[in-house]
């Protein structure tokens, strides 16, 4: 008779499990057995093996001292199903195989006749719902019945006249579906195993696993183990440890046992479990005994045998134990469950005890789940009245009244209330109410539409493109799919991190960036090769930014400063302007203002790289939309109504994205451009002054697309430049780089990088124009898009590697071909984006730049891509 390879042996001589053909579980316990815990002794196979069942139970028996079926010390078994990854679909396990009325007499020896009975009447119900697939319940009601007769709680408690009726009863059960219960040991444990394996194989099994983002078709092998009993001699019972704190991550035993009982009895709700610690029992408050305070050294042995698997799984681990007459058996290991700070906590305790190495515990982590940490975050427990799901634009948790308009935020705020902002989409000059509210939500936009971009920037929960809500700005009402209305003042919470949008207050958890946060950035930081810079636009997001390890500015986009309080104003002046000599009188207005912004921006970095990208968006955004904002304007600004209106008619562009925007506005006019080179020069100077650290400039030109646009304005930049020295008798050094967001600016970039001295992706606007789609648009129609598979994802959240990526490949060539040293990087909302950051290391860019809170991701990412890089070196 042979023994076929694909066997995996527990315990016993013979090849260990492996995870990818036994499943985690079956080499979970493996580790255990390994670690030197008391693991029962089994065997591993595949459901459809061919192998004899014989000589696999005689090694069971041999190592138990105990035989499959003998009259006298009978060998019970378990079978356990075992996955891959997770336990996706699985049939519960089926335990006591082996109890027949013949050997119940020599079972009750070592379990007592009461324990005996009780173990055979739980395989008869094992039996008919998990092989012969009844239907549970009516299991439960007989026993029910039973129980009540006798007066009993649980079945614990029956005697062996009311066992021996319950026992009939779920006999009669499987009679009725014209079945029979077998008393042959071999038929109960083949029958148990083809049961299995069918329940994997079955068609709501893989619906399930799929539905969970498993394969439908993930194999699936199964673990036949020699049973612990948990219900026989005291002290025997059943509980599950957990040695981790699921929420923070931090050591601590925790968990819940149950005398004479088995599997996950304790969790069951039949009786009242124990927890194991007295200190769990004193924290909650509890008279019952913990297991500790009847059983120390048991629970001593759990604390060790969790210690002892970190290091040998090399990750924290939850436990199923049964104590079997008072031996401490591990029945089964998992990966124990963990929050995302959790996570980074356990990946750093297991790197620093030497379980696992730094770029083990690096790669542990999802770089997507540090963001969350960086926001008060909606406790995932919590109930959740949700009404509606946008894009998760901006992750972190908010609360409070809804308001439908920016002014009504920034009310909101000068009182000290929150607010949730709720809009059709946003515009720049909402900037001032998005940042007074807690959250945003918007019915329109995709990931780098308006709203999103700023939320980011911002910090600020966000929700955008939620279109299964109607905003009806007339009423002031928000109503949901299912004709729910939310007025203004009433309450709601927006969750960025998943997109859902819910009535009423949820719980949050609040953020945390310490400890082993801190600790597992400064190892990411040791690994990187790509440098990480910050957008941003504001001292405050800077300095924000800076606490969470930016090494520059990436992008400044200088035009948000001028959305602030005070400046709009003289912004529409030189906008409306007739004449040059107009629009510098008002430009003059804006330099002390747009210099000071620059001094606090630089001094929030000192000495670091600063890139700030010249003025981008098109004119008319900073114009009010509407005939009667237009008045107001009018009289604020002191002009004829006729005049400020032709002037925005003539300004008015049917496709603005790609009008007059960018280095375009700096061709037409100059003076803007002169005004803000001026700014940052005499700002660098003053903030170099200041800190005692020279600030080095680099002025980014945007939207090129011809070599000669940048000629053009370099040479406004350097006469600028001259000026400032002269008048100063002091300049800082600086260098003119440009932003490459054209496809034309890719194909050209050899060109484009011998006329400047750095380069930087602008991959919102370059996907933007290389899909021909629309970013402000885009959220209409993605969620299709995506879900039917037209793009793999939203190619706005994540580079398209494919089309985006080529054509920045073929602009670094041709950079390379003549400037090797120029630095590159990359600006747009992709930098923050992991799977893009991989894509910036493999293709040799030297920085990448995101929002604040998202610094922390490109520095785990950037370390990741460059761990992985050397790996598959
Ligand atoms: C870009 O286009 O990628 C970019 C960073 O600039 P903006 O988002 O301001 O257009
Ligand atoms: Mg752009």
């Amino acid at each position: 008779m042979t023994v076929s390879d694909d066997i995996g042996w527990i315990g016993l001589d013979g090849p260990a499990p492996r995870a990818e053909v036994h499943g985690e579980k079956a080499a979970l316990l493996a580790s255990a057995a390994g670690a030197g815990l008391v693991v029962p002794p089994a065997f591993v196979l595949p459901p459809e093996h061919e192998d004899d069942l014989d000589p696999l139970v005689e090694q069971l028996e041999t190592a138990s001292g105990l035989g499959f079926g003998a009259e006298s010390g009978p060998l019970l078994l378990s079978v356990r199903p075992s996955a891959p990854i997770g336990a996706g679909g699985m049939a519960p396990a089926i335990l006591n195989i082996g109890t027949t009325r013949t050997i119940l007499p020599a079972l009750g020896h070592i379990t007592g006749e009461r324990e005996a009975l009780h173990l055979y009447r739980r395989l008869i119900q094992s039996y008919g719902t998990g092989v012969l697939g009844l239907d549970d319940e009516e299991f439960e009601y007989a026993l029910h019945d039973v129980l009540r007769l006798a007066g009993a709680k649980d079945e614990t408690a029956l005697e062996t006249g009311h066992l021996n009726g319950a026992i009939d009863t779920c006999l009669a059960l499987i009679e009725e579906a014209g079945e029979a219960f077998p008393e042959d040991p071999l038929t109960q444990l083949k029958t148990a195993l083809a049961a299995m394996g069918t329940a994997w194989t079955g068609p709501r099994a893989q619906a399930r696993r799929l539905a969970m983002g498993l394969e439908g078709d993930m194999p699936l092998a199964l673990i036949v183990q020699v049973m612990a009993l948990g219900i026989g001699p005291v002290p025997s019972g059943a509980g599950l440890a957990s040695l981790r704190d699921e929420m923070t991550g931090q050591t601590g035993l925790t968990g819940r046992y149950l005398p004479q009982a088995q599997g996950e009895d304790a969790l069951m709700g039949l009786r009242t479990p124990h927890v194991l610690t007295a200190q769990e029992r004193a924290d909650m408050g509890l008279h019952e005994p913990s297991l500790e305070d009847d059983a120390p050294d048991t629970v001593a042995a759990l604390a060790d045998a969790g210690t002892r698997l970190e290091a040998a799984v090399g990750d924290a681990v939850g436990l199923e134990f049964t104590l079997a007459a008072g031996t401490l058996n591990i029945l089964e290991v998992k990966r124990a469950k963990r929050s995302a700070r959790a996570a980074v906590q356990i990946a750093v305790d297991l790197a620093e005890s030497g379980a696992i190495s730094r770029e083990e515990a690096l790669l542990k982590i999802d770089p997507q789940h540090l963001e969350e940490q960086l926001h008060p975050a909606i406790d995932p427990d919590a109930p959740r009245d949700r009404v509606g799901r946008g894009l998760p634009a901006s992750p972190g948790g908010a609360s409070g009244p809804l308001v439908f308009s920016p002014d009504d935020a920034e009310a909101a705020a000068q009182r000290g209330e929150p607010a949730i902002l709720a809009l059709i989409e946003t515009s720049p000059e909402d900037i001032r109410g998005m940042h007074a509210a807690k959250g945003v939500l918007t019915v329109r936009g995709g990931m780098t539409s308006h709203a999103a971009v700023v939320a980011r920037g911002l910090g600020k929960p966000c929700i955008v493109g939620a279109r299964d809500l109607t905003l009806d700005t007339e009423t002031g009402e928000l109503s949901t799919a299912d004709n729910r209305r939310l007025s203004e003042g009433d309450i709601v919470t927006v969750d960025g991190t998943t997109g859902d949008v819910i009535a009423g207050e949820v719980a949050m958890i609040q953020p945390e960036a310490t400890g082993a946060f801190a600790t597992l950035l400064e190892w990411a930081d040791e690994m990187r090769r790509l440098g990480v810079r910050v957008n941003a636009d504001t001292g405050e997001d800077v300095a924000t930014a800076a606490e969470f390890g930016a090494e520059g500015i990436g992008l400044c986009r200088t035009e948000h400063m001028f959305f602030q309080q005070g400046r709009i104003s003289a912004m529409r002046e030189m906008i409306l302007a007739g004449t040059e000599a107009e629009r510098r009188a008002a430009l003059d207005k804006l330099l002390p203002m747009q210099r000071s912004d620059f001094v606090q921006l630089f001094e929030a970095m000192p000495g670091r790289p600063a890139t700030v990208r010249l003025l981008d968006p098109p004119l008319h955004e900073f114009l009010p939309h509407g005939e009667a904002e237009l008045r107001q304007m009018a009289a604020t600004l002191d002009m004829p109504v006729a005049k400020v209106a032709a002037r925005a008619a003539e300004l008015a562009e049917f496709n603005p994205m790609l009008g007059n925007r960018g280095c375009r506005i700096g061709i037409a006019y100059p003076e803007i451009y002169e005004m803000q080179a001026r700014a940052i020069f005499e700002a660098a100077i003053e903030a170099g002054r200041t800190t005692g650290k020279p600030v080095r400039p680099e002025i980014m030109i945007p939207l090129v697309s011809a070599v000669r646009e940048i000629e053009i304005l370099a040479d406004v930049i350097s006469r600028t430049a001259e000026a400032v020295r002269n008048g100063n008798g002091s300049m800082v050094e600086y260098t003119i780089g440009v932003m490459i967001e054209t496809p034309r600016a890719c194909l050209q970039a050899g060109e484009i990088s011998r006329a400047c001295g750095f380069l930087s992706f602008g991959t919102n606007d370059l996907t933007q124009m290389l899909y021909g789609l629309s970013r402000d648009d885009a959220g209409r129609f993605m969620p299709e898009y995506v879900a039917q598979g037209v793009y793999a994802h939203d190619p706005f959240h994540s580079l398209d590697t494919d089309g985006v990526g080529e054509i920045i490949e073929i602009a670094i060539a041709r950079v390379r071909e003549h400037a090797p040293d120029v630095p590159l990087g990359l600006c747009g909302e992709h930098g923050g984006d992991p799977a893009s950051i991989e894509f910036c290391e493999r293709i040799g860019l030297d920085y990448v730049s995101c929002s604040p809170f998202r610094v922390p991701v490109a520095r785990l990412a950037a370390a990741q891509a460059a761990i992985r890089s050397t790996l598959s070196a």
